[in-house]
């Protein structure tokens, strides 16, 4: 019986993701969130629907958390089929905190704690496993770096960068924020950033991953507009809407790829 984790999972489309996993794949769906009465309150209202999630904690910016959740893994369910990775945070547009603070809290959370649970977990995930990073549109290149040359949209496009590398240009970014300095990153772009970076490590990972058949399969997708607390409600679709691509994107088929981003249910060029 398959075991899938998705993370920050008590809401939005975390919780339609749980929803349609419960729906589709089976087994045991472990619905993950950061404070256990929401979690489980969660779960309550998935079983009173006639689903059987199953909670368990995990604060993916906490390092006891995530080792505490690796050691249930373990002993309590063996090991991971499928891992969404969908936990993320967004400060509103209207939010008046300084920016160096948006930037380092925005990308603690969506890049940097991302890619510390995604590799806490794959020593832990199955044979022909599924990883699914929910990334956004707002991290496509065009988005975040729209002039062609931009030295950093060239470096992030770059097929031998490394995680290093990548955690170098995220540091320049942190920089250029303290200087204020705007030359070669958006001003106030911490989401699109902490996006567009998790797009370019989903890459480098995948790229890892390619060669290696019957193995891990990782993509990264964006759920599209969704009605969320993140989007103040004002996204035009439903959290089951939102779940359709990152749950494609975590049952693919064997030999579909790693390192890929997705949108609307198809592939998307970054
Ligand atoms: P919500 O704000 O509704 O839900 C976010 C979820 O992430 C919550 O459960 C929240 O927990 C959890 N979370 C935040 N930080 C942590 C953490 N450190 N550890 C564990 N869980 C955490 O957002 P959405 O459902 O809208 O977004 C889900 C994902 O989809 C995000 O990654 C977002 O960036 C992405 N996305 C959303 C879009 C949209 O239109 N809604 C568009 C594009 C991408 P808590 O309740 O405790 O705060």
């Amino acid at each position: 019986m398959p075991v899938s984790v998705v993370t920050g999972a008590n809401k939005g489309v975390g919780f339609g993701i749980v929803r349609s996993l419960c729906k589709t794949v089976g087994g045991t769906v472990i619905l993950t969130s950061r404070n256990e009465e929401r979690g489980v309150a969660a779960v309550q209202s998935l079983q009173a629907e006639g689903l059987n999630p199953v909670f368990e904690q995990l604060d993916i910016c906490s390092d006891d958390s995530i080792s505490k959740f690796c050691e249930t893994i373990k002993s309590k369910y063996g090991g991971i089929d499928i891992l969404c990775n969908n936990a993320g945070i967004a400060y509103k547009n209207a939010s008046t905190a300084p920016l160096l603070e948006k930037a380092e809290v925005t990308c603690a959370t969506n890049l940097l704690a991302t890619i510390k649970i995604t590799k806490s977990l794959l020593p832990l995930m199955n044979q022909s496993g599924r990883i699914c990073q929910v990334a956004s549109m707002a991290g496509t290149l065009n988005w975040s770096f729209p002039d062609l040359n931009n030295p950093v949209r060239k470096l992030l496009l770059d097929p031998a960068l490394t995680e290093e590398g990548l955690l170098d240009i995220y540091n320049k970014y942190i920089e250029a924020v303290k200087q204020d300095d705007y030359s070669v990153f958006k001003r106030d772009s911490a989401y699109s950033i902490s996006k567009c970076f998790l797009i370019a490590h989903t890459r480098i990972l995948g790229r890892e991953m390619k060669d290696n058949p019957g193995k891990v399969i990782l993509n990264c997708c964006c759920p599209g507009y969704v009605d969320t607390d993140m989007t103040s409600h004002k996204g035009n679709l439903t959290i089951d809407q939102g779940a359709v691509t990152p749950v494609l994107v975590c049952t693919l088929p064997e030999g579909a790829g790693s390192g890929q981003f997705y949108r609307e249910e198809k592939l998307y060029d970054w």
